[in-house]
């Protein structure tokens, strides 16, 4: 087990993640990984919902449960602010994604 805690850490500081699945140990980078729809990264990571509540006589299944259920949140929060779309300041005219709808962005807001 030390080796693959070796190649794991090591991977990590490459910008990798390991994961282990069916086929064995699969790398990859987590950039990549983290643009995949949620299911496929819970799925990826053995944490879909329906698995981890199978999993039930291990205490560990609690925090795993948390686990997708808050990648599915942060998902859901990046798809929110991705799609904000750009406005310009009234005050500025920068063009910034603005988080509410006001007429000042961010930088500007802060001086009224
Ligand atoms: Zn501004």
């Amino acid at each position: 087990m030390k080796s693959i805690k070796d190649k794991v850490l090591a991977e990590y500081e490459k910008g990798n993640i390991v994961v282990a699945g069916i086929e064995g140990l699969q790398t990859m980078p987590i950039k990549e990984f983290i643009k995949q729809p949620e299911d496929g990264m819970l799925y990826d990571l053995n944490r879909l919902e329906s698995v981890v509540l199978t999993f039930i006589d291990d205490p560990k299944w609690i925090n795993d449960f948390a686990v997708a259920k808050t990648i599915r949140v942060l998902k859901a929060r990046i798809a929110a602010l991705e799609s904000q779309e750009e406005k310009e300041c009234y005050n500025c005219h920068d063009k910034v994604k603005m988080v509410s709808k006001g007429e000042f962005c961010p930088n500007c807001a802060c001086d009224q």
